[in-house]
C-alpha cells in the first residue's frame, strides 16, 4: 500500500511516511495509490461487533506493514478506552428516519479526538522504534488543537505548537489547550484569523531547511491517519441502520473538508451512501463551489459554529484531484491560482463533484433556530456546528435514513447554546473542573519569521 501526493512531485511514501509527514513536499496531500474495497460480507459480519473490531477492519488494509496485526489491535485498544461512552460514537434518533452520530464523547468533547487519539498512539510506537524526536505544528480554529494537545502531552519525543487565532476560540477550547501542564505543550495564541495560522503551518512544512532543523510533522485534518480514523464511524453507523443490505445517507458539518472526504473514502471502500451532504455556516466556500463551478476566497466572518469558520478547504484538493482523474499538474496549476483568489473548476470535474455531494448552508439564525428547536421538539441539546447539519440535513431527508454527524458537544460551545435556548449545557462531571484550573499560552504576532525563531529556541531545549 502506498501513498501519492495530489501534485503528482512528491515521492510515493509508505502508510508510516505519510503519516509522520503530513503535507507532502511538493505542497500536496497524501492519498492511497488505490482505495482498498470490504466485501458485502465484510460490512455484513460488523452488525453486532465492537468499535474497536469495525476499526480494525476497517484501516487494516491501508497501513501496510506499518504495525503488526496485533500491535495495531492494542494501539486501537488504547486510542478509545479513555472515552466517555461504551459505544465510542452512539446512534441516537431524532425524528422518523433522521438520526444523529454522536462524535463527541472522547477527552475533548469533539470528533477530532477520534482521529487524534489513534495518531497519538501511531506516533508513539512509530517514534519508540526509531529514535526519533519531531516536532508536531498545528493550526486550529479549537478543536484539532485540544485534541492534539490531549492526544499528544507527556508523549517522548514530541513537542507540540499548537497555533490559534486569538480571542476566536470558545473559552471552553481555549482552556483545554493551555491548561496541559507537560512541557512539550505549547499554545500560542496567534494575532490573526483561523486561515492565516493555516498559511503560516503551510509556510513552515514549505521551508525545508526548517522542516528539516525541527522535524516538523503535521497532525492537521490534512494527515491521511486522521483522514482514516474518521472512515470507522461512517460503517459503524450504517451497519447499525442495516448496511449493507440498505443504503443510508450522511450530512456533515463541513469546514476543512476531512471529515466528509472520510465518508467519501467509506463510500469507495464499498459501504452503501445514497447522499453526501455537506453543511456549511456562512462562511460557504464549498456550497457556493458545488452551486457555481468557481471555487472563490472571500473573508471569513466569524459565527457561533466557529470550528467551521474557514475559506479555504484544505482536504477539498484530495477530491479535486479525482475530480481531475487524479492529474497532479492540474491540481498544482489550480492550487497555485487559488494564491489569487481563486480558480474554475472544469466542466468535467464539477459534474463529477456535483455527482458525489449535495451541499446546503445555515445562516446564523438557522443555527441558532434549530438549536432551539432541536431542544423543544426532538429532546436532543446540540452545539452549533451539529445544528448546522441537522438544519441542512432536514432539506435532504427522503426513503433512507439520513445520519447527522454531531461533532462537538453542547458544552463546547455554552454561550451560543444559552442564547437560541436559555438552557447552561453542563460539562461532562469528568472535566468539571477546567475552569479552576491555571492556564499557560504566549501570544504571537501573526508573522512566520517570528513563529519559526520561537520553535526552533523551544525545541532546541
Ligand atoms: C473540525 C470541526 C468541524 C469541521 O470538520 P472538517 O473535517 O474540518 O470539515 C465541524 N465541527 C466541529 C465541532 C469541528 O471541530
Amino acid at each position: 500500500m502506498h501513498y501519492i501526493s495530489t501534485r503528482g512531485q512528491g515521492p510515493a511514501l509508505t502508510f508510516e511516511q505519510a503519516m509522520l509527514t503530513g503535507l507532502a513536499r511538493d505542497g500536496g496531500l497524501y492519498v492511497p495509490e488505490t482505495v482498498p474495497t470490504l466485501t458485502t460480507d465484510q460490512i455484513a459480519a460488523m452488525a453486532g461487533q465492537s468499535y474497536e473490531q469495525i476499526a480494525y477492519t476497517v484501516m487494516r488494509p491501508f497501513i501496510g506493514e506499518t504495525f503488526t496485526d496485533d500491535a495495531f489491535r492494542g494501539l486501537i485498544d488504547a486510542a478509545y478506552a479513555g472515552f466517555g461512552h461504551a459505544a465510542r460514537a452512539p446512534l441516537v434518533q431524532l425524528a422518523p428516519n433522521h438520526f444523529l452520530l454522536e462524535l463527541f464523547h472522547g477527552p475533548t468533547l469533539a470528533f477530532k479526538d477520534f482521529a487524534m487519539q489513534i495518531i497519538g498512539q501511531m506516533f508513539q510506537v512509530s517514534l519508540r522504534r526509531s529514535g526519533q524526536r519531531i516536532t508536531i505544528v498545528g493550526a486550529t480554529s479549537g478543536d484539532t488543537g485540544s485534541a492534539a494537545i490531549e492526544a499528544f502531552r507527556g508523549l517522548d519525543g514530541v513537542d507540540v505548537f499548537i497555533l490559534y487565532p486569538h480571542g476566536r476560540v470558545s473559552e471552553v477550547q481555549r482552556r483545554q489547550m493551555t491548561t496541559p501542564v507537560e512541557a512539550n505543550v505549547h499554545a500560542l495564541a496567534v494575532d490573526g484569523d483561523f486561515d492565516d495560522c493555516q498559511a503560516a503551518v503551510k509556510d513552515m512544512f514549505n521551508d525545508m531547511a526548517f522542516r528539516d532543523a525541527v522535524g516538523l510533522a503535521g497532525v492537521n485534518s490534512i494527515n491521511w491517519g486522521r483522514v482514516l480514523a474518521q472512515v470507522v464511524y461512517y460503517f459503524s453507523s450504517a451497519v447499525s441502520l442495516g448496511a449493507p443490505h440498505r443504503p443510508v445517507s450522511f450530512t456533515v458539518p463541513t469546514g476543512n473538508f476531512g471529515d466528509i472526504f472520510a465518508g467519501y473514502i467509506a463510500r469507495q471502500m464499498g459501504l452503501p451512501i445514497e447522499q453526501l451532504v455537506v453543511a456549511t455556516n456562512q462562511n460557504d466556500i464549498l456550497h457556493r463551489t458545488l452551486q457555481t463551478g468557481a471555487y472563490t476566497k472571500e473573508g471569513v466572518t466569524p459565527t457561533i459554529s466557529p470550528s467551521m469558520d474557514i475559506q479555504v478547504s484544505s482536504n477539498f484538493e484530495r477530491v479535486l484531484f479525482d475530480a481531475y482523474g487524479r492529474d497532479g499538474a492540474v491540481v498544482s496549476q489550480q492550487m497555485a491560482d487559488l494564491k489569487n483568489g481563486g480558480f474554475e473548476i472544469s466542466q468535467g470535474a464539477i459534474g463529477m463533484l456535483r455527482d458525489t455531494f449535495a451541499s446546503g448552508r445555515a445562516s446564523e439564525a438557522e443555527t441558532s433556530a434549530a438549536i432551539k428547536r432541536y431542544v423543544a421538539d426532538h429532546g436532543e441539546l446540540l452545539c452549533p456546528h451539529s445544528a448546522v447539519g441537522a438544519h441542512v440535513a432536514e432539506d435532504h431527508l427522503g426513503s433512507v435514513p439520513m445520519i447527522t454527524l454531531a461533532t462537538a458537544h453542547p458544552a463546547k460551545f455554552p454561550a451560543a447554546v444559552e442564547e437560541a435556548t436559555g438552557m447552561h449545557p453542563a460539562l461532562p462531571p469528568r472535566m468539571a473542573d477546567l475552569f479552576d484550573r491555571p492556564e499557560r499560552l504566549t501570544r504571537v504576532p501573526n508573522d512566520v519569521a517570528a513563529l519559526q525563531s520561537l520553535i526552533a529556541e523551544r525545541t532546541s531545549r
